[in-house]
This record gives structure tokens, sequence and C-alpha cells, in this order.
């Protein structure tokens, strides 16, 4: 059993179900998440008796690097692979401002855009909290990025809310103060929009950013592009945005994959703007990244900045074109996919 994933609780409840006070767990606790020391033999405030039965029945680490690959534009993707021999990818981003970490919360995903390369290696299952986190506390651990101050978005591999609870406990094993301590305002949550599970989100005390995979304007096309459309069509997710609580300043941002001639006419950029009025909004444009064999097209330079100043000029949208980035290695947004068990890659998204 892994003692990564599991929180503070949980490991007062097992230091005393090994003979000790509960205090060892939160020791425990704050050597793991707020140290960072993934060697029990190094946690000398513990005793050293617990010390061997901690090493003798646990293991305590992130996860195996099987690939990492490294893009011209400083890009890394990592494929790592999970304890049983399932692979999962994940891309560090390194940005002017502020590098952004991009994980997955499954291995594979069973909604079916037809644009995304996840989709097409299927679902598998979900990843447990300590495989989220290990994402995260590995690319710390590597020194690609420094201890806070970076963003972390879920936008690899998988739907997070179809793994709402292992996804929200990894969110606050990677909040809590006395732990990682990072800051909720930099973690971003994508969701392709499994409406009951983003009205449920209303209750929780603290929430991660939203970004919303909307790709299409009308009920049309996005049953046709992502199949999720069908349960929980435009007017009914868009009503779960409206009723969704923002801090001030907060916005929902709204991904939109430019697909060439299905999703980039100018009606297009005029309905968008339109089904977003009244929520706080901000439009992340990704032209299309292709991917072998799957039947989209890019839009050009122009098609796309022709939308964005429509969203800007007529609509004052905030609108942003999404550089691509890590194409080179399949780690830009929709290529993450690991499409064979053979060790060679492939993954699915970036952002
Ligand atoms: N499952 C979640 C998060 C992962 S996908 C979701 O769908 O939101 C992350 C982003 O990559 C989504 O906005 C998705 O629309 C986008 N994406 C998927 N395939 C893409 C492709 N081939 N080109 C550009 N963006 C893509
Ligand atoms: Fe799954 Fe997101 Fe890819 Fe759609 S875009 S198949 S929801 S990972």
């Amino acid at each position: 059993m892994n003692l990564l994933g599991l929180d503070q609780s949980e490991l007062m409840e097992l230091a005393v179900s090994l003979g000790e006070k509960p205090f060892r767990g939160k020791q425990l606790y704050q050597q793991i998440y707020a140290r960072k020391i993934l060697n029990v033999q190094q946690m000398t405030d513990l005793p050293l008796s617990l010390r061997a039965r901690l090493s003798a029945d646990y293991i305590l680490e992130t996860l195996q690097v099987e690939q990492r690959r490294a893009s011209i534009d400083g890009t890394v993707k990592f494929l790592f692979r999970l304890q049983d021999g399932q692979f999962i990818e994940t891309v560090h981003i390194p940005e002017e401002r502020r590098d952004t970490l991009c994980i997955s919360s499954q291995v594979g995903c069973d909604v079916g855009c037809t644009f995304c390369l996840t989709a097409h290696m299927g679902f598998k299952r979900n990843l447990k909290p300590g495989e989220i986190v290990g994402q995260v506390l590995h690319c710390i651990l590597e020194g690609l990025v420094p201890e806070s101050g970076f963003n972390i978005v879920f936008m690899g591999m998988g739907e997070p809310l179809y793994n709402y609870k292992n996804v929200m406990k990894a969110f606050r094993l990677l909040t809590d103060q006395q732990g990682m301590d990072l800051s909720h305002r930099k973690i971003t949550l994508s969701t392709s929009g499994v409406v009951p599970v983003l009205r449920k989100m209303n209750a929780e005390p603290q929430l991660p950013n939203l970004a919303i995979s909307l790709n299409a304007t009308t009920d049309q096309v996005r049953n046709r592009v992502m199949p999720i459309n069908r349960k929980w069509p435009l007017a009914t997710l868009l009503q779960a945005c409206r009723d969704f609580p923002l801090d001030a300043r907060r916005r929902i941002t709204f991904e939109y994959v430019l697909l060439a001639g299905e999703t980039d006419s100018d009606h297009d950029a005029h309905r968008l703007a339109h089904l977003l009025k009244g929520i706080p909004s901000k439009v992340n444009l990704i032209p299309y990244n292709p991917n072998p064999g799957l039947p989209h097209r890019r839009p050009s330079d122009g098609r796309v900045e022709r939308f964005r100043e429509i969203l800007a000029a007529n609509h004052s949208l905030a609108a942003f074109v999404r550089r691509t980035r890590g194409d080179d290695i399949s780690a830009a947004c929709g290529q993450l996919a690991h499409l064979t068990n053979n060790g060679t890659s492939g993954l699915t998204t970036d952002n």
C-alpha cells in the first residue's frame, strides 16, 4: 500500500493502528507533503520502530518514469507507469510568467470526443488520489517547478468530473496549508460538461478554477463532436455555469477547439458570444491539433485571428489563442494517449 495519497486523518488512524499516538500520523503527513521527504528512514522525528514498520509494510513513492520526452520549445512530457502497469501522461509547460503542469485524472477517457486522441484509447480506470498528487510531486522533486507558484491544469488524460471523489481529494491534498500548500487559484479543472457533478461542486468549501470545453455553438454540431452533449445539451450546461459559485474577480474559462469548416465560422463566433452572455467568462481558442486518422482539420491562422477578433471587438469578450506547445512530442492538447502497451508513447492532451 502506498502512503502517498493518504490525508492527515488517514495517516493519524494508521499511526494509531500501529500502536502509536495520533500525532505521529500528523508528523508523517508533514514530512511527506510539506517537506516532501519520501524516504521513511530520513524522517528522523519518527521513532525508529515506527520507521521500521512503515518501510517494511508500506511504500511511499510518486510514479515510475517510463519515458521522458523534451520538445524543442522546452515542454516536457512524462509517460508514467502505474503500479498495475497502466500508463498516463503528464506535461510540463515552461512559460515566461509561470510554468504549468498539465495532469491526468484517468487512464484514458470514455467521453468520446471525436477530435481527441485520449478518447481513442478508451477508458481504463480512474486514477487514485496518490497517482494524481504523485504527478505534481514528481515534477517538484525533479526540480522542474518550484515548490509553489506554478499552475496546475486538469487537462491531461481523462474527464476529471467522472473521477470526482479522487480528484477532489487530490485537490485538497495539493492545497492544504499544512501540507503542499499550493494556491487553489492556480489550479484549474477542465470538464467536458458533466452537469450533475458540476452542480454538486456548488457545495464544496474550496474550489479550483473552472474550465468548460465548449467547442461548438449548436447542439447539432456539439452532439456530433462531443457525444456527452446528448446527455447534457448546451442550454443545460450553460445554466449550470450560470449557477456556479464564483468569487468576485473570478471567471469561467471556456475552451473552444477550432475545427476548420465545422466550428470556426463567423456565425459560430457571434453565437458563442451570445451563449456566454451573463457568465463572467474568458475564452481560450485552441486551434485543432491534428491527430493522424481523425476526421478534422486545423483552421488557418487568419481564420483563428478573425474568430478571436469578433469575440473581442464585437462582443468585448476576453479571448485568447492558445499557443501550441510540445506538438513535436505529441504533448499538445488532445494528443495525449498511450496507444500501445509496448512502451512507445502516445498520450492525450495538452494545454
Ligand atoms: N476531459 C477534460 C480535460 C482534458 S481535455 C475536457 O475535455 O475538458 C483538455 C482540452 O483539450 C479540452 O478543452 C479539449 O477540448 C482539448 N482538446 C482535445 N483534443 C484536442 C485537439 N486535438 N486539439 C486541440 N484541443 C483539443
Ligand atoms: Fe475525454 Fe476531454 Fe478528450 Fe473529450 S476532450 S475525450 S472529455 S479527455
